[in-house]
């Protein structure tokens, strides 16, 4: 099995790496925008750096090389899952962060494309490919995060609109968005997962208020959502009213597809090269850090794999993206621990990403599905252990005790 590029690849990846290096900003340049927050950045740097990115985008847009993967009829150019990784990899090396995009990218375009009217299509897919549409996910509640279909927010009909009133909450970048993709209840007289309706909600509607939830990092890239009495157009619903719970299949797939698809998140290398400095390369405990760390990333990147060619194939995602999320965490954690060691005291000084992965890895592990619930797909779908039990099966919501 040859894990390199084809002919044809490698002149795509040449052709991607020519013009990246034409127009994008290097790594640590003055240019260059990283919208992972850090402690002391204030609202409006964000905002400045959210410009940077929609600027990005936007270049991406006109020079060909926006959501490569798309069909052509939505802007696309119907490229590879190869070429898109291609094009990921070689911008990954630069000064560019697109961490803010990837509810519009990853799940609010694959889900219009699969559930959306024409007139959805229309409206939101050639914006948000240009960068001009920034969406957040508006899913999670302070009892409904694992149990997702539990949620409690209510969307009521009222003429041509639904009035939506609860909370939400963990929403990424949500102070950096025009839109979100919301999650709520239509019809409490059914059972839970039947009751659901997804929609697009503007973030500045009357009614939707922010807060932003800072973090240990320092940052506050989280927020909660309040919405009271906030109206949404009935056309802003998503695959039909009470279908939700099959729409957001769609965009969690696409979002785990994502996560899985990562990239290795740390690079040993450079692990390596830092023992170097400071001088412990030769100390027995460290070399066997470094092995170790070498060995989860070679694993990662083997089913890295795995994931690109179900991906390439149109298969559906397998639980091996469940094997990548868990790994991807033990893996941020004991590289980032062995770099604090490296680094000594200094390290609690040292503003560079050692510091920001080490207290971050608990984020990583938590979002888009957490170890547990990782763990039990493993369980249930390459074990083949019995499913859980669900006490609420066949119960309408409004007689379950939430
Ligand atoms: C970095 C990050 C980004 C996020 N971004 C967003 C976003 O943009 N929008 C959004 O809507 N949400 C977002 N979230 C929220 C995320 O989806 C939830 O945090 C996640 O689903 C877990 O839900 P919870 O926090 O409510 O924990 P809970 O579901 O309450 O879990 C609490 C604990 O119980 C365990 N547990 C729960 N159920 C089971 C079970 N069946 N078996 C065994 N153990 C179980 C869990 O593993 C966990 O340890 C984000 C979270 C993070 C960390």
């Amino acid at each position: 099995m040859d894990f390199g590029d084809t002919p044809e690849e490698a002149a795509f990846r040449a052709e991607a790496r020519d013009w990246l290096e034409a127009n994008a900003p290097a790594k640590g340049s003055p240019e260059a925008f990283d919208l992972m927050s850090s402690p002391g950045r204030s609202t409006e740097q964000e905002k400045e750096l959210a410009g940077q990115a929609r600027n990005w985008q936007a270049k991406l847009a006109s020079g060909g090389w926006a959501c490569l993967d798309w069909p052509p009829e939505y802007g696309g150019r119907g490229a590879s899952t190869a070429e898109t990784i291609i094009f990921e990899q070689e911008q990954s090396r630069f000064g560019i962060s697109m961490s803010m995009f990837m509810a519009a990218l990853e799940m609010a375009a694959p889900t219009l494309m699969t559930w959306g009217t024409d007139e959805q299509k229309q409206q939101f897919l050639n914006p948000i490919r240009r960068g001009e549409m920034v969406f957040a996910q508006l899913f999670s509640e302070p009892n409904a995060g694992s149990d997702l279909a539990g949620l409690q927010t209510r969307a009521v009909k009222d003429g041509d609109e639904f009035v939506v009133n609860g909370q939400k909450v963990w929403n990424s970048y949500a102070h950096l968005a025009d839109w979100g993709i919301l999650l709520a209840r239509t019809n409490p007289g059914v059972p839970k997962h039947q009751g659901l309706s997804y929609f697009f909600v503007k973030m500045d509607s009357e009614g939707l208020e922010l807060r932003p939830l800072r973090q240990m990092t320092g940052g506050a890239e989280f927020n909660e959502t309040f919405f009271d009495n906030v109206r949404i157009p009935a056309e802003n619903v998503v695959g039909g009213v009470d279908n939700g719970w099959a729409v957001a299949q769609t965009t969690l797939n696409s979002e785990r597809a994502a996560v899985g698809a990562q990239a290795s998140v740390v690079d040993v290398r450079a692990l390596v090269e830092l023992a170097e400095e400071k001088g412990q390369a030769g100390d027995l405990a460290v070399r066997q850090a470094l092995a170790r760390a070498w060995m989860r990333s070679e694993v990662l990147r083997y089913l890295g794999m795995r994931v690109y060619t179900a991906l390439s194939q149109g298969a559906e995602i397998g639980p091996e993206a469940s094997i990548m999320k868990l790994l991807t965490g033990d893996h941020l954690r004991d590289t980032s621990q062995t770099a604090m060691e490296l680094l000594g005291p200094e390290g609690m000084l040292d503003d560079d990403a050692w510091v920001t992965r080490m207290v971050s890895h608990f984020a990583h592990k938590i979002g888009g599905g957490t170890p547990e619930i990782q763990r039990n797909v493993i369980g249930e779908r390459i074990l083949g252990l019995a499913r859980e039990p669900r006490a609420d099966r066949g119960i309408p919501f409004r007689e379950l005790k939430v």
